[in-house]
């Protein structure tokens, strides 16, 4: 359970005068603390024995008052050290896990569900945050303050009334730790079920028209409301666990208090202690219980923080697939890609889904691949765009195997218009500039142009300062497709992939857009995936994929003169796009 502060000491150690001054000061309020009872005490038996005078009790006061004003700045200097210290832990470990969900690639994220790695980030980095605040505190206070208190009561009053009262101790660390562990057992599932619940909330959300589509509303409310109903009982179990036991520890600490008292009041009928010292040993008693609550909520908070660092941890430590390597090779400019008997697998998918590929590709050539839905078009940009280990044969950029750059400058060269087409919540000329900083006004408009977006911005209600994506307005398949691409084209890229890109366009526009990439890509390599052959028609080579595999290649001339799929599927649409 400890283990938690070993998990978490490189922090301790980067922020150790942060950390010394906390526990330096709580260790010195807490001997501060010990001081009025005993005043208390003293006074009661100064009455008693008709000794108070009104110099003495002024004297009393003054002490009393000047230990207020220097608890009260002591107090300032751990509560601000700690509690900031748990704060800046957050900050750390909340971009850690932002850096490394940077890092990862797609497998990592089809293993780890969205709805999960959020619940880490905030409901497990706040248990984990609690450890290196209100944790060190009750580690403190459950402690060195117990300790304190237990030594005062023994040396200034008496010790075998200490020992009496102390009895139900031992029972205490029992119920403590028999509690600790359910409580901890209990905690991680709760967790576990408020993940998965998150995990629904996402998807539900996103989909909610499709479940308004097909009238899902009512199952899809029900499945929350199970889900809810098993984090409500996950968490009301480990509720139920701590309810039992704060009033065990209230059992405990009343019979501690009956001792105190009846073998305290013998005491004094003995003449053995003064009432002075009952009444200082009492609220000495009393002062016990926060300590002994605090070895409580130590356990639990413990716990806890050990369940959600090994939580946190488990994602930390899952290495992305896809590393730089460690020698780097460095080419200005990408000169010549060469798929060499390349072929590639899915890692969890069974076959190939790309079967030994050969296509060189020279700058300023432009390719198309075609081919039916799941032919592997995307499958082959993915090698070049790095998302999975490389492939088995040789993928080489200016003969240099591609695995032998950095990330950075693989994808730097590339300009990548997915099928999905992503926008963010900001605006549109925001969402424009996204890959490659400022850009003049003529640039933006210009690109605006080839990309046939003009009109469609222009009657935005603010033109390219709308906002757009989840909190603005709803662009239209075909427009959002062509942000895309105007946003991959203001980078002006060495090698620019439309993946599908266009198939929410109409042909006309396609046309247009095509005619204007034609002039602007001059010099520069272009690779197209299309639906409509039209689109890839003016390539220098077009490539036909089938399961993974090349099965025509050439110009569109030299297909149309193959009697297969392309020629067919070029009269198809061509008898289609007439009608
Ligand atoms: P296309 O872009 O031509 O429509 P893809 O390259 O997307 O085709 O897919 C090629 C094949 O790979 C398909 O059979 C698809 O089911 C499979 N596939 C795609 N992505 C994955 C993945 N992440 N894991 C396993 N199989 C995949």
């Amino acid at each position: 359970m400890f283990s938690v502060f070993n998990k978490l000491s490189w922090f301790f150690k980067e922020h150790w005068i942060r950390y010394s001054v906390a526990i330096t000061a709580l260790i010195i309020v807490s001997f501060i603390d010990l001081i009025p009872p005993k005043l208390v005490g003293m006074t009661i038996d100064a009455i008693q024995y008709n000794q108070l005078t009104a110099a003495r009790l002024t004297e009393i006061i003054m002490i009393f008052t000047g230990l207020i004003i220097i608890s009260y700045a002591i107090m300032f200097l751990w509560d601000y050290n700690l509690f900031g210290g748990s704060l800046l832990l957050e900050r750390k470990m909340r971009s850690n896990l932002m850096s490394h969900f940077l890092k990862m690639s797609p497998r990592f994220y089809s293993k780890n569900r969205t709805g999960d790695l959020m619940a880490r980030s905030t409901n497990d980095l706040k248990a984990i945050m609690m450890t290196a605040g209100f944790g060190i505190l009750t580690l403190v206070d459950s402690t060195v303050f117990m300790l304190f208190i237990i030594l005062m009561m023994g040396f200034t009053i008496s010790w075998p009334l200490t020992l009496a009262a102390l009895i139900p101790m031992p029972i205490m660390a029992f119920i403590v730790h028999k509690y600790g562990k359910v409580i901890h057992t209990r905690f991680t599932e709760a967790q576990s079920a408020f993940s998965e619940l998150n995990n629904y909330t996402l998807e539900s959300a996103r989909g909610v028209r499709v479940i308004r589509a097909f009238v899902q509303e009512k199952q899809d409310f029900d499945r929350f409301s199970n889900m809810t109903e098993k984090v409500f009982q996950k968490n009301k179990a480990v509720a139920k666990m701590e309810a039992f036991f704060e009033p065990s520890i209230n059992i405990l600490v009343g019979i501690s208090y009956t001792i105190g008292l009846g073998y305290g009041a013998l005491m004094v009928f003995e003449n053995r202690i003064s009432l002075g010292d009952l009444v200082s040993f009492n609220v000495y008693l009393g002062m016990l219980i926060w300590p002994m609550f605090a070895i409580g909520e130590l356990i639990n908070v413990m716990q806890r923080g050990n369940a959600s660092i090994d939580r946190v941890d488990k994602v930390l430590s899952q290495q992305p697939d896809v590393q730089n390597p460690a020698k780097p090779a460095y080419v200005a400019v990408p000169e010549v890609i060469d798929f060499n008997h390349v072929s590639f697998s899915y890692p969890e998918a069974v076959g190939k889904q790309l079967d030994n590929i050969d296509l060189t590709i020279h700058r300023g050539e432009t390719i198309g691949i075609v081919g039916k839905t799941g032919s592997g078009k995307t499958t082959l940009f993915k090698q070049l765009l790095r998302e999975y280990v490389p492939p088995k044969g040789k993928l080489t950029i200016n003969d240099v195997p591609i695995d032998r750059f950095t990330l950075e400058s693989t994808r730097s060269w590339i300009g990548y218009v997915p099928q999905e087409h992503v926008l963010f919540s900001k605006t549109v000329k925001e969402n424009l500039l996204f890959g490659c900083g400022e850009k003049s006004v003529e640039d933006i408009h210009h690109i605006l142009e080839s990309a046939s977006l003009k009109e469609d911005i222009e009657a935005l209600p603010k033109g390219l300062e709308t906002l757009v994506g989840e909190s603005g307005v709803t662009l239209s398949g075909g427009q959002k497709q062509r942000v895309s691409l105007a946003r991959a084209l203001l980078m002006d890229p060495e090698i620019l992939i439309l993946d599908d890109s266009l198939s929410a366009v109409d042909g006309k526009t396609e046309a247009n857009i095509i005619s204007h990439l034609r002039k602007e890509r001059q010099g520069k390599t272009t690779l197209i995936a299309a639906h409509r052959l039209s689109a890839v028609k003016h390539a220098d080579q077009i490539i036909v994929l089938e399961d993974g595999k090349i099965t025509e290649r050439g110009t569109h001339e030299q297909l149309m003169k193959q009697n297969g799929w392309y020629k067919e599927q070029f009269n198809i649409q061509q008898m289609e796009s007439e009608v």
